[in-house]
């Protein structure tokens, strides 16, 4: 226990919800996934059986879906919402429909995503929706925006629809006083989303934070890039808002950036983006009167760094302008521990089709599966719940 009793350790209250049952099976999942031979062969073999469309979806349905998602639709969401609310815990319902390039589903997505935010409306529980630009215009599109590349007539028309989607949807966030965050994506897109996340948060954030860019601190300019952000909202009068994660495409970053021959926008280490994000986090709360956050992270280090500086500056735990954020299946001793402790704490609920949801849960397999042998976090957790319960 450290000096303001926050104990991430405390794997009775992180596992509190979960029956011996349950446990077990997350046990079971977890030690799946911590093997990188049997994640491979699994998620090659995933991909595989559904683009074949073998019956697939009930088996990936019962095992990863149901660690990581809540369900196809957001009323199958419900229970997931009422047991994380039960701990005080609010759900982020995630439209997991990812890399479709078509008109069509764009409008489709667009829907869904009213209604993620007609649904937490007036709902303490569901404190935030969220949306990924790549669900709503072509990446291609935003790259070229991003690389002020001149635009096709085709090019120009998708932007245009793009921009009308994202638009709307903030338009109707602000309407309804409901806050959204707008997810951080590849380095060469995100020019284009942060120019147009600026305009959004210029429009509706006058009076209250709604609309909340995403800052990922793996990238060695985004620090600076939270200061200038946060001068030119002081200038507009708005209220800057962000979510701080460290960032989800290091390898994809990485790799690009060699092929095509440019300094690559990642951290040259691990210790540099974790120093940037204990550091935007710093920032932010010395600003938490014009800047609102969420720290959407799993490493403890970071949230106890977070809470201990909100200790010493005086400031509430649960001050609305601060909040933690976690993925639902994922590091429960942090979401579970803070939110006893009062603070705001949110987790994201990827829901959606199963087949939809795979890249997702590729990644979240591949990030739980061990490299040098040792167990992953979340393994490490859940066994030593066993452990206490005599299982
Ligand atoms: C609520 C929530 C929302 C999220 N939203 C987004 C989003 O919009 N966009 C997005 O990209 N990600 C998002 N993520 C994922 C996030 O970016 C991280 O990938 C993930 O949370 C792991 O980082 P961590 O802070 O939990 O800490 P850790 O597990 O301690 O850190 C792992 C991270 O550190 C960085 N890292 C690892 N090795 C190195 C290295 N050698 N050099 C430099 N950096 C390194 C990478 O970013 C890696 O993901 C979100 C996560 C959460 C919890």
């Amino acid at each position: 226990m450290n000096e303001f009793n926050l104990d991430f350790q405390d794997t009775a209250t992180a596992f509190a919800d979960k029956s011996n049952a349950e446990l077990l099976e997350k046990y079971r999942m977890f030690k799946m996934m911590n093997s990188p031979l049997l994640t491979s062969i699994g998620t090659a073999a995933a991909e595989f059986a559904l683009a074949l469309g073998l019956p697939v979806k009930g088996l990936i349905k019962d095992t990863l879906y149901k660690q990581f998602c809540g369900g196809e639709t957001i009323e199958e969401c419900q229970p997931t919402i009422e047991k994380l609310g039960r701990s005080h815990i609010g759900t982020i319902l995630d439209y997991s429909v990812e890399g479709k390039s078509e008109e069509a589903v764009f409008d489709h997505t667009k829907a869904e995503i009213h209604r993620t935010i007609t649904r937490a409306r007036k709902d303490d529980l569901v404190p935030f929706a969220v949306f990924k630009m790549t669900g709503l215009v072509r990446s291609e599109v935003l790259e070229k925006v991003s690389g002020s590349k001149e635009l096709l007539k085709r090019d120009a028309d998708e932007w245009e629809k793009g921009k009308k989607r994202i638009t709307e949807l903030c338009e109707y966030a602000h309407s309804i006083n409901q806050p959204v965050f707008i997810d951080g994506e590849d380095s060469w897109i995100q020019d284009a989303i942060d120019a147009l996340a600026a305009e959004m948060m210029g429009k509706y954030n006058r009076e209250s934070p709604i609309i909340y860019t995403t800052l990922q601190l793996y990238r060695h300019d985004r620090l600076k890039f939270l200061k200038q952000s946060h001068r030119q909202a002081r200038e507009k009068n708005y209220i800057f808002a962000a979510k701080l994660v460290r960032g989800a495409y290091m390898e994809k970053e990485r790799e690009r950036a060699e092929e095509l021959g440019y300094p690559s926008p990642i951290q040259p280490t691990k210790e540099a983006t974790d120093r940037d994000f204990d550091a935007a986090v710093e920032y932010c709360l010395d600003n938490i009167e014009t800047i609102a956050f969420v720290a959407g992270t799993h490493n403890d280090k970071s949230a106890e760094f977070m809470a201990r500086k909100m200790e010493e500056k005086g400031i509430a735990h649960n001050h609305k302008h601060a909040c933690f954020s976690q993925l639902y299946g994922m590091s429960d001793n942090l979401s579970y521990v803070l939110a006893k402790n009062n603070y705001n704490v949110s987790k994201y609920v990827p829901y959606g089709p199963v087949k939809d949801a795979v890249p997702y849960l590729i990644r979240r397999a591949q990030e739980n599966s061990s490299v040098m042998g040792q167990m992953s976090r979340e393994l490490d957790m859940i066994a030593r719940e066993l452990k206490r319960r005599n299982i």
